[in-house]
Formats: structure tokens, C-alpha cells, sequence
């Protein structure tokens, strides 16, 4: 293999080192900002019930104040039940207060019913209040963990960037561009091995695309130090050494 891919190889392994230990803390990120979003869902969740506790609050209230006019009625339906001077008024004032009465009890039903509904919600907001104060716990020691992997991984991308700065050097510049293209497009990926599909066939293809190499490019890797790329992904192409590609 010529010199010029060799570089490129040597490139290519710090490159995908450093990726790989960036994606470590991009996975990290990642997971704190999922977090994020649960403690604003859940933010907003308590901020949800705490309105239907106040409208809730607000209708039982309501009721309450149904149930003593209708308790203050009642009380002077009584009154006027011991002023009545006649048989017939005694029972039309009466069946009034009897009428009355099973209002004044559906009421009652009514603003227990509110109040259990206003006690439910508290209760609720009050579970939502415990997990939220426990995934904000969470929260601080998922962040402290993003910044213990950046603290101790800085040192090792720092290193590896200045290795990958040294390689890149010993690159000639047209085979960088080249290199750096199929990186950006490929995720990091800029190189492909040559395989040979059958091995008593001379048929080869490009293991990042799957796609055929012709015969051409193979006498051209083995022959020339210069990069030849994959004319379908423009992966640049390299031939395994030790499994003795031969093209004819
Ligand atoms: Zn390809």
C-alpha cells in the first residue's frame, strides 16, 4: 500500500477515535435534554391541575353558599310552618318544606362531591410535586455526570486532535479534501475496504456501498500510490493487504 493511503488509514483510526469519544459525551448531552423535557412536561402537568384545583375550589365554593341560602330557607319555611293559621295552609307549607328539604340534601351530595373532587387534585398535584423534586435530584446528578465525562475526556480529545492534526500533515492536500468530503457525507466514515465477492473470481466491491469496483481501480491501488474513491458513495478505497487482493 502506497504511502499516501497509509496516511489516510492512520487518519481515518485517530478520526474514528475521536468520534467515538465525542459521541460519548454527545450521548450524555442527549440524555440531559431528554431530562429536560420531562421536568417541563412535568412543570406543566402541576401547573395543569393547580388550575382545575382552582376552578374546582371555585365551584365547591359556589355550591356552599347555595346550601346555606337553601339551609336559611328552609330554616324560615319552618318558622312560617308554626305562624300558619289554617289547616290547608299548614299542609301547602308543608309539602313546600318537605320539596325543600330533598333539595337542600341533593345539594349537600353536590358540595361533598366538589370537595372530594378539589381533595382528589390536591392529592394529585402533591404526587406530581414528590417527582418532580425527585427528578430534579435526578437532574443535578445526571448534569454532574455530563461534566465529570467532558472533565475527564477533554484530555484524551485534546490528544487525539493533536494526532489527528500530525496525520493529517502527512497527507497531501488534494487526498485531505477528498478524505474530509467522504468524512462528512459518511459519519465519519471516509474510508472502504475492497472485497473480492468470490474467491476465484475477479469481481470486487466497495464494502461501505456494496457497489462493484472495476478491475481498473484494483490495478490502480496496486499499482499507484493514489487515491482512488468509490464512484457510487466517493469513499476512498483501500485494498485489504493481507488477504492478497490480486486482480488477475
Ligand atoms: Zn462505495
Amino acid at each position: 500500500m502506497g504511502a499516501t493511503l497509509e496516511a489516510l488509514q492512520r487518519l481515518q483510526h485517530i478520526e474514528s477515535q475521536l468520534r467515538s469519544v465525542r459521541g460519548q459525551i454527545e450521548a450524555k448531552r442527549r440524555s440531559v435534554q431528554a431530562h429536560q423535557r420531562r421536568l417541563a412536561t412535568l412543570e406543566r402537568q402541576i401547573a395543569d391541575t393547580h388550575e382545575l384545583i382552582r376552578q374546582a375550589q371555585a365551584d365547591s365554593d359556589r355550591l356552599e353558599l347555595d346550601r346555606k341560602a337553601q339551609e336559611e330557607h328552609i330554616k324560615r319555611l319552618r318558622e312560617r310552618l308554626n305562624q300558619t293559621k289554617t289547616n290547608k295552609e299548614y299542609a301547602a307549607v308543608l309539602t313546600q318544606l318537605n320539596t325543600d328539604k330533598a333539595d337542600a340534601l341533593k345539594i349537600e351530595d353536590r358540595v361533598l362531591a366538589a370537595m372530594s373532587k378539589v381533595d382528589d387534585l390536591r392529592k394529585r398535584e402533591a404526587e406530581s410535586r414528590a417527582t418532580l423534586e425527585k427528578e430534579k435530584a435526578r437532574m443535578g446528578e445526571t448534569q454532574k455526570s455530563v461534566s465529570d465525562l467532558e472533565a475527564k475526556l477533554s484530555a484524551q480529545i485534546k490528544e487525539l486532535e493533536a494526532q489527528r492534526d500530525a496525520a493529517a500533515d502527512g497527507v497531501p492536500p488534494e487526498a485531505l479534501k477528498t478524505f474530509e468530503r467522504a468524512r462528512d457525507k459518511h459519519d465519519g466514515e471516509a474510508m472502504a475496504q475492497v472485497e473480492q465477492t468470490h474467491p476465484r473470481r475477479a469481481e470486487y466491491i466497495c464494502s461501505g456501498c456494496n457497489m462493484s469496483v472495476t478491475l481498473e481501480t484494483i490495478n490502480s491501488l496496486q499499482s499507484r500510490d493514489e487515491v482512488q474513491v468509490c464512484h457510487i458513495c466517493s469513499r476512498i478505497l483501500y485494498l485489504d493487504s493481507t488477504a492478497g487482493v490480486a486482480a488477475r
